[in-house]
């Protein structure tokens, strides 16, 4: 099995960045990643405003996939999530919900061990790893891969986890994806602006659906399908969300739009991936039982 190591980066998604890695459709590979500091603080010794900010947030790749063409859509599955030794936490002042509160910085290293993160003598986290950012090249134009958009990248939301299906629009020749910003844990909304921060490796399986119509990422866990929107404002990231979903429902259950809206409001919940960035993503899950859905396409 191939196994891509995280030398190979970019900093944004942009078709202009010539892939390093090349897969079939179909196949199943590894990926190593470091964490969203580019391995920077290994120590508690050294503070969020000390490092290099330009060379966080990077994302390994572009991996093209093979067959993957615009208008199809990427199936990216996660199989696996291997976690480094030790993850980090930092605070700094401004960053997360009570970020006004934060007076100086201050960074946390949690040992990650036996399938724990331990947070500190008293409480231990069970792992819930996910991995923050997960994207393909878009249309036109370079976004920073700190930012989440139509094409995924840090949507940061923690269902892209061991058993989900992300679903990505394609919008160039053999997708040209890029992954990184592994969390051993993070729980919805990353309300102090980081999750447990870690290195690790990824095995994922891609596979191409070829036309397919998708404007924006989807979702699939066992339970539930979801419908992912980051925007800047969150009443629009909401909205377009609630928007995607409506769509999908009428198309798969052969519903009016009235009646899809009516399913919308009695079955599905909305949900907050991260809020803490400029741009938020929100997701709107509609659960499978309901549905009676085998996959999303
Ligand atoms: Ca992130
Ligand atoms: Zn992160």
């Amino acid at each position: 099995m191939k196994v891509f190591a995280k030398d190979q980066v970019v900093f944004d998604f942009s078709k202009a960045n010539a892939p390093v890695y090349f897969v079939e459709a179909g196949e199943t590979f590894w990926v190593e990643t470091d964490d969203c500091y580019s391995g920077q603080i290994k120590t508690e010794k050294v503070l969020r405003p000390d490092i290099d900010i330009s060379i966080m947030d990077c994302s390994v790749g572009p991996i093209a996939v093979n067959g993957a063409g615009p208008g199809d859509v990427l199936c990216v599955e996660v199989l696996a999530i291997q976690l480094a030794e030790q993850g980090v936490m930092v605070t700094s002042p401004g960053l997360g919900v009570l970020g006004e509160k934060i007076t100086k910085a201050h960074t946390k290293i949690i040992p990650i061990k036996n399938g724990f993160a331990e947070f500190n003598e008293r409480i231990k986290l069970p792992l819930t790893p996910m991995i923050g950012v997960l994207g393909v090249a878009p249309a036109e134009g370079s976004v920073h891969c700190a930012v989440p958009g139509d094409h995924g990248s840090n949507m940061d939301t923690k269902l892209v986890k061991v058993g989900s299906r992300v679903y990505l629009p394609v919008f160039v020749s053999g997708a040209n994806m890029a992954l990184g910003d592994l969390h051993a844990c993070m729980g919805d909304g990353e309300l102090s602006g980081t999750g447990i921060e870690t290195a690790g490796r990824v095995c994922l399986k891609v596979d191409v659906i070829k036309k397919q119509k998708l404007q924006r990422p989807m979702l699939e866990t066992a339970e539930a399908v979801y419908t992912l929107a980051s925007k800047n404002d969150i009443n629009e990231a909401i909205k377009t969300a609630v928007n995607d979903m409506v769509e999908f429902l009428m198309l798969k259950k052969s519903l009016d739009f009235a009646d899809a809206y009516r399913l919308l409001s009695a079955a599905c919940d909305i949900q907050i991936s991260q809020l803490v960035n400029e741009t938020i993503t929100v997701r709107v899950k509609a659960p499978k039982l309901d549905l009676q859905l085998q996959s999303v396409f």
